[in-house]
């Protein structure tokens, strides 16, 4: 199922499983996108018919034990169908979800990226709309900390578009829909992630591709009949390239796992298996809080050090291991700090794993 959610154009393309639909966006919008209506997809809960049906169709799938709506994050072109507050586009939730209090202080909440992006005679700059000043403090805070993660944004040529996050090639199909959710409702020969809520979702399902050996490595390649010239691991240039090797018995994450052990004060890991990884925290003798730290903390090298191989093998990067720790640390810390509720940590406690 794929859906657009700029329902601003004449039209809202909806395709069902093959089934498309054309449904007329001012009519929804006027019935549905009621004032205070924030939702991905709006709805009037008061009102019946096939809009509704659709959108309820869509809030309960589940893909990989996620609602099939979070998985569709926009890619910013002139900025004018995303909405700021509303869609997804940085970060693996909404600016409203992800800053809740900022949110509340905004006039304009369903503005578009392209409401808040202007050009100035410097440059692009950012432009707020706030009910009131933004407050020293933790209100501050907040603001500075979103505004870092968007600083960087431009606005480019072309419409906004959306891309799908639940597989490693952004590419979204019906057919890999329908095996994520064949799977994820199929118990009974497939493993059970546990998902780590502060680790960003892309990173969580990066670990379940992993350990269900669905990342494209060499092995799995030739086991899906494609044909490889070069089988090798580039990480170490001594084995063949397979999943388990590269996340546990290769000697780059043999240090990785070493130096994270250090770290988080526990003896060092011996991993044979990906599932070994991501159950490694049920095993080490630390504390209860710093067990749950542990098991988001595991999943943060293997994203780095996959992107570490993809580097490496189309673009002859060197590889380096304390880079991919320094890596892990350092956006674990910011992960950490501001996506787990309640938590108030420093960087030096961070670094010497004291989860007060
Ligand atoms: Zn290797």
């Amino acid at each position: 199922m794929f859906f657009y959610t700029n329902i601003n154009n004449t039209t809202t393309r909806v395709q069902s499983f093959g089934l498309h639909l054309k449904l007329n966006g001012t009519l929804i919008k006027a019935i549905h996108d009621k004032k205070r209506s924030w939702g991905c997809l709006p709805i009037d809960n008061q009102s019946s018919g096939v809009w509704r049906k659709i959108v309820r169709c869509i809030e309960s799938i589940e893909y990989n034990n996620m609602g099939i709506h979070q998985l569709l994050n926009g890619v910013c072109g002139d900025g004018a169908d995303i909405r700021f507050w509303l869609d997804i586009w940085e970060g693996d939730s909404s600016l409203k979800d992800g800053f809740p209090r900022l949110f509340r202080l905004k006039k304009d909440k369903k503005c578009s990226i392209k409401n808040r992006l202007r050009m100035t005679d410097s440059g692009f700059d950012w432009s707020w709309n706030w009910s009131r000043g933004i407050q020293q403090g933790e209100e501050l805070n907040k603001f500075n900390l979103m505004y870092n993660s968007i600083a960087d944004k431009r606005l480019g040529e072309g419409m906004d578009r959306w891309i799908w996050i639940g597989n490693t090639s952004n590419m979204f199909t019906v057919k890999a829909v329908k095996n994520g959710m064949i799977t994820g409702q199929n118990l009974s020969d497939r493993y059970i992630l546990q998902w780590a809520s502060w680790v960003p979702k892309k990173i969580n399902i990066f670990m379940w591709q992993m350990v269900m050996d669905r990342i494209p490595t060499a092995d799995a390649l030739k086991v899906r009949n494609s044909v490889i010239n070069d089988d090798i691991c580039v990480l170490c240039d001594e084995s063949l390239e397979s999943t388990s090797h590269m996340f546990c018995s290769c000697g780059v994450a043999s240090l990785i796992w070493y130096k994270i052990s250090t770290w988080c004060k526990a003896f060092p890991f011996f991993v044979f298996t990906t599932k070994d990884l991501v159950e490694i925290h049920n095993h080490v003798q630390i504390g209860k809080k710093e067990r749950k730290a542990l098991k988001g903390i595991i999943m943060i090298p293997c994203w780095f050090i996959w992107k570490e191989r993809n580097d490496k093998k189309f673009a002859n990067n060197n590889v380096v291991v304390e880079s991919i720790f320094q890596n892990t640390r350092s956006m674990g810390y910011l992960w950490y700090r501001n996506r787990k509720k309640n938590v108030s940590i420093s960087w030096k406690e961070w670094c010497r794993f004291e989860l007060m």
